[in-house]
């Protein structure tokens, strides 16, 4: 693991912030789901997750983002900059650490991000890149499986269900995700290269950058990043 900036000893007497940078099926939900379970007062929300959840409730907002992911395009900065700052709203109080999973993807939401943080009064500890080879991404994101209903995440061979095609949380059947077709693969990887990949330069500048070696385990990955925060 490589740092930026060195910071001092924890200290979770607020809600600090880390990012979870990567391109698709670098594993940040995976990884983020080991640090909530190995990390006291570790929470993680995903940006990809809410929007899910907006089209799956038919909001104005997931009717709005719908077409966007079914493409694999981004959706507009504004509508995903508002739901993390409705998040927040809520879930901002208190201490610990919140692991933002795949917001900001862009240089205009990391400066959104900026003015959101200050107005909930949150600080951004770490920036964190999940480096992964893109032989290693289009596997996982071939295998990927995920519940409807809990958003639970698996992998065909990687993190195979107890029981096949079923999910082990809450026993509904797994699904493939609607944008995991090879077509929106491709573009999401490509829409990572143009607008994503910038932000690792944005935080390396902002000093806050910690770039992870992530092809491996879900386990030794999260491992290292707790070490490191
Ligand atoms: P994910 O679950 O992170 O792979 O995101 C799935 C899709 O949701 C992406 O391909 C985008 O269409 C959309 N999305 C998620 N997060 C963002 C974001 N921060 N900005 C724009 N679009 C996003």
């Amino acid at each position: 693991m490589e740092g930026g900036a060195v910071f001092g000893p924890s200290r979770s007497v607020v809600m600090d912030v880390v990012i979870l940078l990567g391109a698709p099926g670098s594993g940040k939900g995976t990884v983020a789901g080991r640090l909530v379970e190995t990390v006291k007062g570790f929470s993680t929300v995903s940006s990809g997750a809410l929007l899910r959840a907006a089209i799956k409730d038919k909001t104005a907002a997931g009717i709005e983002a719908e077409g966007y992911m079914s493409r694999g395009e981004l959706v507009p900065d504004t509508l995903i900059a508002a739901m993390i700052d409705d998040y927040l709203a809520v879930h901002s109080a208190g201490e610990g650490i919140l692991a933002l999973d795949g917001f900001p993807r862009t240089v205009p939401q990391a400066r959104m991000l900026d003015g959101i943080l200050k107005k909930h009064g949150v600080k951004l500890r770490r920036a964190i890149l999940l480096d992964v080879s893109e032989r290693v991404l289009l596997f996982r994101l071939g295998g990927r499986r995920i519940c409807p209903k809990c958003s639970a995440g698996y992998h065909i061979s990687t993190i195979p269900p107890k029981k096949e095609g079923i999910c082990d949380v809450c026993g509904t059947a797994l699904a493939i995700r609607a944008d995991d077709t090879p077509e929106t693969i491709a573009n999401r990887l490509k829409v990572y290269q143009e607008q994503t990949a910038p932000l690792v330069d944005w935080y390396t500048a902002a000093g806050v950058l910690l770039r992870t070696h992530a092809d491996g385990a879900s386990d030794e990955i999260a491992g290292e990043i707790a070490a490191a925060i």
